[in-house]
C-alpha cells in the first residue's frame, strides 16, 4: 500500500467524532407508514409525476420519470396507495413536488430471494441503461444522475476511475460501514463500473482513520486478483471533495469550471457504487440508503438502512429519541450539511446523515467585523480569498466575485470553520452563486 500526502493547499482538521457509530453494524430502520417521496432529489430537472391520488403502487414501481438528460427516475420505496401529491420542504432548504404514499399491501422485493443477474454477459450500454432505469444518483452530496456522469463523450478516454471512500465529514460512518460489511458487493460494483467506463486504472482513496476498511478492501482485492490500488490518505478536510481527492491521488488539477473527465477521471463514492451493484445484480431501484443517525444528543446513535421518504423525526425515534435536548439538527455532515427546522422533512437519495447536537457542542458565533487575519485564505483548498468574495457578494458586486473565482468555491465550509469573527462565509458563497444564476437567467 502506498502512502500519499493529502491535497497540497489549505484544509482544516475538525475532530472526526466518528466513534459514536464507526463500530455500529448497519440495521434496518422500520418501514414508515407514510412515505413522502420528492421528485427533485437530484441535480438537473425534477422527475415528472406518473401517478395520481388513489393509485395503488408496488414497491420499486416508477413514480416519477426523468424529464430531460440531466434528471433521474424516482421509484416507490414501499407498496401502498398514493394519498397526495404535494409540495414539500427538503432537508437542503429547497422545495419539491412529492408523492405521499400510505403503506399497504405486499412487498414484492423485501425479504424475498431474488436471483442475481449475470451482468458480465451484458454490454456496457445495457449496464448504463440499467443504472438509468433504476434512478441511481451520486449519494455523496450533489446527487448527479450516474448515467449522465458515466456517459463519456466520443474521443474521451477514462484513465482513472476513483473510488471515494474518504467520508471526510465528521460524524458520518455510512460508507465506512459499507466497506466493512459489504466489501464483496462494493468490489463487484467497481467491476460493473469498470466494464462501463473501461478505465486504465482503479484508485481507491480511504482516509487513514478507517484502517479496518483499508485492510479489508486490500485483502479482498488481493484474494480476488483485482488490480485496484488502495491508498491511505491523510486526515484532512475536505479530502473527500472530488477535486481535492483527485489532486491527492493523481497529482492532477481539474481546471476551473471543468469536470474530472477533463483530466481523464471519473469519481464515485462507496454508497453510490453499492447502489449500482444492487441495481445491476438485483434490478433494485434506489429506494433505500444507509443513513448515520448520530451526535451526542441522540440516545442510541446508529447506521440505519432507511427507505427514501422516511421522516427525519422517525429516524431519531428509532434511535431512542433525544438523550438531551438538541440545539441543532443537521442533515448531512456538520461542515456541508443543512440545519433542520422541520422533523417531517423526508430522507432523500443524498442524505447521508442526521446529526443532533446539544448547545455546548454547537458553535453559533456572534458575527463581528472582519479582522483581516487571513485564516480563511490560508485554509481555502481552492486558493480563493473568502473574506474578499464575501465582501463583494455583500455589496452585490457579483461580477467582481465571479472574476475572483466564486464559482470555484466547493462550499466546503473550511473558511467559516476557522473565522474568528463568526462571519457566515460559506452561506455568503451560496448566496453569491444564487445571485449569479439569477443574473444569468
Ligand atoms: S467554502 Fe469555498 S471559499 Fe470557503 S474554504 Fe471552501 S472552497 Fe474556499
Ligand atoms: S477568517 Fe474571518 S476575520 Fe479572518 S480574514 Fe477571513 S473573514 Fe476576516
Amino acid at each position: 500500500m502506498k502512502k500519499l500526502k493529502a491535497f497540497p493547499k489549505g484544509g482544516v482538521n475538525p475532530h472526526d467524532n466518528k466513534e459514536f457509530t464507526n463500530s455500529v453494524t448497519i440495521r434496518n430502520a422500520p418501514i414508515p407508514s407514510i412515505c413522502t417521496i420528492p421528485m427533485h432529489q437530484h441535480s438537473g430537472a425534477p422527475a415528472k409525476v406518473l401517478v395520481s391520488p388513489g393509485d395503488a403502487v408496488q414497491e420499486g414501481m416508477l413514480l416519477g420519470e426523468a424529464s430531460g438528460f440531466i434528471s433521474a427516475h424516482v421509484h416507490s420505496p414501499v407498496p401502498g396507495t398514493v394519498k397526495d401529491i404535494t409540495m414539500v420542504a427538503l432537508a437542503n432548504g429547497m422545495a419539491s413536488e412529492a408523492v405521499v404514499i400510505e403503506l399497504g399491501g405486499e412487498f414484492n422485493r423485501s425479504g424475498k430471494k431474488i436471483q442475481p443477474v449475470e451482468w458480465r454477459n451484458l454490454s456496457s450500454s445495457r449496464l448504463l441503461k440499467k443504472i438509468k432505469e433504476m434512478g441511481i444518483v451520486g449519494m455523496g452530496g450533489a446527487a448527479v444522475p450516474v448515467h449522465v456522469k458515466y456517459t463519456i463523450q466520443k474521443g474521451r478516454h477514462v484513465e482513472f476511475f476513483v473510488v471515494n471512500g474518504v467520508e471526510c465529514e465528521p460524524y458520518l460512518t455510512a460508507d465506512h460501514r459499507l466497506m466493512l460489511e459489504k466489501t464483496e458487493e462494493v468490489l463487484e460494483g467497481i467491476e460493473i463500473i469498470r466494464k462501463i467506463l473501461k478505465p486504465d486504472t482503479v484508485l481507491i482513496g480511504i482516509e487513514e482513520n478507517k484502517p479496518d476498511a483499508i485492510a479489508v478492501m486490500e485483502e479482498k482485492i488481493e484474494q480476488r486478483g483485482f488490480g485496484f490500488h488502495v491508498f491511505s490518505l491523510e486526515m484532512k478536510y475536505p479530502q473527500g471533495d472530488e477535486k481535492q481527492l483527485l489532486k491527492s491521488l493523481t497529482g492532477r488539477e481539474v481546471p476551473s469550471g471543468m469536470l474530472p473527465i477533463e483530466i481523464g477521471a471519473v469519481v464515485s463514492n462507496v454508497g453510490t457504487i453499492f447502489s449500482i451493484y444492487e441495481a445491476v445484480v438485483f434490478n433494485k431501484p434506489l429506494i433505500e440508503r444507509v443513513v448515520t443517525v448520530t451526535g451526542s444528543a441522540v440516545t442510541d446513535p446508529a447506521n440505519l438502512k432507511v427507505r427514501i421518504g422516511t421522516k427525519i423525526g422517525d429516524l431519531i425515534e428509532e434511535c431512542g429519541g433525544f438523550r438531551i435536548p438538541p440545539k441543532k439538527i443537521i442533515a448531512g455532515g456538520p461542515m456541508m450539511g443543512f440545519a433542520q427546522v422541520d422533523m417531517n422533512s423526508p430522507v432523500t437519495k443524498n442524505v447521508s446523515g442526521i446529526i443532533a447536537l446539544p448547545a455546548e457542542e454547537t458553535r453559533i458565533p456572534r458575527e463581528t467585523p472582519c479582522i483581516r487575519c487571513g485564516r480563511c485564505i490560508r485554509v481555502c483548498p481552492m486558493g480563493l480569498s473568502p473574506a474578499y468574495l464575501y465582501k463583494w457578494i455583500d455589496k452585490q458586486y457579483i461580477d467582481k466575485a465571479l472574476k475572483e473565482g466564486l464559482m470555484d468555491c466547493r462550499e466546503c465550509g473550511s473558511c467559516g470553520f476557522v473565522c474568528p469573527a463568526g462571519i457566515p462565509l460559506v452561506q455568503g458563497m451560496k448566496l453569491g452563486k444564487l445571485l449569479a444564476e439569477k443574473k444569468r437567467a
